[in-house]
């Protein structure tokens, strides 16, 4: 399918700006997939990639679309829209978490596919990329309607989900508790427990030492491996970060206990902000408590957008898509900004940042410290063998500095940016593996 200018919104016009190749399937056409592929097209462009690999990588090899039932607690039946992309075959089992949220969405699970696929690739794991969801208010569900709702979805995905096929993992408003469900679930059709089938579970079920920290480790080691380039440490960094959950938490211990001074943080409730530095402790414990940052009385409280353009050292968007672009990436007050967050960052927005000099170490690079200790947690399953925590952690740090020599190489190599060149190193294996094992039959 070619880009013929067709469509509003501008869609087509970026898309042709960007390169005039290929459009995706109307069905995930969304803002976060646009999104996907004009950062694909970019690092595409710079590798000379041939068109018939660039379609094949640019649209979600299989997605399945549920509907199903769940019983609320007060006896209603509600029905409710799920989704699994699988984003490439070619690479091994797919691979990806599982998210519950309002705004989940076809396109926002394909796009979030296609960054797995290039995550999995940049750290050179045998996995393809894949995402899923259930569209919902998690925060209105009750932890048995959460069961419930967890449970059919696994089963709705029976077809297409298993140990060697398609492997979930937690995402946001998911966790262990989920993981739990989801694999007891698989294990009840089956017969026998399957831990292998989810990673993120709890470690007596066969979860892993670590992959409760993973992804806001990786986030540390890579600014550490950023810092370390540029002459600078974490002790006396100022940092600001969106986002108190699974990932952000985990950041903002890590780096206060290294001796950053985390001057903001924000939750979907609020901000709060102190040039002192805020008591991270404090403040996480009042999340354990409260659940929500709102309330917080131990600093100045700001609305949660204004986090995002503190003064500070170093940005980490720990939250959602879609917190930077034209319109607040000019009012941005760094020097850096480290992605934890799947697409935080607009196109648009890239090209002001660069403009400007503030340098984007990428999601696929900066977050793919979760995807590599679930890699972990898989093998270990495999193998009916646990590592200890030690090594977890060395292995982790191995392979993230690894990925992130080869992507500072790149971009040498490239004259590029942290993003341009991480995509392009992925897709070089991707589409390696592709070429090898050509097309069927
Ligand atoms: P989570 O649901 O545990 O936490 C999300 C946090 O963001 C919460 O504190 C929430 O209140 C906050 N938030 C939501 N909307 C906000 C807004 N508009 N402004 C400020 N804060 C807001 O989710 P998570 O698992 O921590 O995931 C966060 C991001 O990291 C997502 O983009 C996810 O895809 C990505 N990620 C997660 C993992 C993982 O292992 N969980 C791995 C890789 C990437």
């Amino acid at each position: 399918m070619r880009v013929d200018g067709r469509g509003a919104g501008g869609w087509d016009e970026l898309l042709a700006a960007e390169s005039n190749l290929v459009a995706p399937g109307v069905e995930w056409r969304t803002e976060l997939y646009r999104i996907a592929v004009a950062q694909f097209i970019r690092a595409a462009d710079i590798l000379g990639l041939e068109q018939e690999v660039r379609e094949r990588l640019l649209e979600p090899r299989r997605s399945l679309v549920v509907n199903f039932p769940v019983r609320r607690d007060d006896g209603r039946v509600e029905s409710f829209t799920g989704y699994r992309v699988q984003h490439t075959l070619t690479m091994g089992p797919m691979k990806g978490g599982m998210r519950y949220g309002p705004d989940v969405s076809l396109g926002e699970c394909a796009a979030l596919a296609m960054w797995m696929t290039l995550k999995c690739a940049l750290l050179g794991l045998p996995f393809g990329g894949a995402k899923g969801g259930v569209r919902c208010d998690p925060t209105s569900l009750s932890e048995g309607e959460l069961e419930r709702l967890t449970r059919r979805y696994a089963s709705e995905l029976f077809p297409i989900i298993g140990p060697d096929r398609d492997i979930a993992a937690p995402d946001m408003a998911t966790g262990e508790r989920e993981m739990a469900w989801f694999m007891d679930t698989y294990s009840q059709q089956v017969g026998h427990a399957v831990p292998e089938i989810v990673t993120g579970k709890p470690p007596v079920l066969g979860g892993t030492e670590g992959r409760d920290v993973a992804t806001g480790l990786g986030v540390v080691f890579c600014l550490e491996d950023a810092l370390r380039g540029r002459g600078e440490q974490v002790d006396g960094l100022r940092v600001a970060i969106q986002g108190l959950g699974n990932v952000g938490a985990v950041i903002a211990r890590e780096l206060a206990d290294r001796g950053a001074v985390v001057v903001a943080v924000s939750d979907v409730t609020c901000g709060v902000v102190d040039d002192n530095g805020l008591p991270i402790p404090d403040v996480l414990e009042w999340i354990a408590e409260h659940q929500f940052l709102r309330g917080f009385r131990g600093a100045r409280e700001v609305d949660r957008q204004a986090v995002v353009e503190t003064p500070c050292d170093v940005l980490i968007p720990a939250a959602l898509e879609r917190q930077i672009t034209d319109a607040n990436a000019a009012r941005l007050d760094c020097r850096l900004v480290v992605e934890a967050a799947n697409g935080p960052t607009t196109p648009e927005a890239d090209r002001i940042l660069a403009e400007r000099g503030i340098d984007v170490i990428p999601d696929v690079l900066a977050n793919a410290g979760g995807v590599t200790v679930s890699y972990f947690e898989w093998v270990q399953d495999q193998q009916k063998y646990s590592w200890q925590g030690e090594e977890i952690v060395a292995r982790l740090r191995l392979q993230l500095s690894d990925a992130f020599a080869r992507v500072h190489a790149a971009r040498e190599r490239h004259g590029t940016d942290w993003r341009n060149a991480a995509q392009a190193e992925a897709i070089t294996r991707v589409a390696d593996a592709s070429r090898l094992r050509t097309i069927y039959p």
